[in-house]
C-alpha cells in the first residue's frame, strides 16, 4: 500500500502544469497539513513573510515562506500547505523575469 510518500517518478513540471498547482504564483514543493501529501503549488507572494530580505522569487528560500492554504484534492477541501522547498528551476524554466 503506497504511504502517501511518492517521491519517485514525480513529474514536477507536469504537476506545475495541472490546475490543481494554482494559476499565479511561486512554484513550490509543499507538504499538506491535512494527508501529508507533497506536491507542487504555487505560493503567492503574500506568503513571503515581511522579514525576508528578498522578492525575487529566484532568491527565495524555504525561511522565507509562510504556511499557504490551498485546495488538496486528497482531503477534498482548502488545507493548510508547509513550504518543503523553493522549486526555482520550474521558475527559471517558465522564463520568469
Ligand atoms: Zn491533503
Amino acid at each position: 500500500m503506497s504511504s502517501g510518500l511518492e517521491h519517485a517518478d514525480r513529474d514536477l513540471a507536469a504537476e506545475l502544469e495541472s490546475p490543481a498547482a494554482g494559476q499565479v504564483g511561486i512554484p513550490v514543493d509543499a507538504i499538506c497539513t491535512g494527508c501529508g501529501q507533497i506536491r507542487v503549488k504555487r505560493a503567492t507572494l503574500k506568503t513571503v513573510r515581511e522579514s525576508s530580505t528578498t522578492t525575487d522569487p529566484t532568491e527565495l528560500e524555504v525561511p522565507d515562506l509562510t504556511s499557504f492554504k490551498h485546495v488538496c484534492h486528497r482531503c477534498q477541501t482548502a488545507t493548510w500547505w508547509n513550504p518543503v522547498a523553493v522549486l526555482s528551476g520550474l521558475l527559471e524554466r517558465e522564463g520568469g523575469e
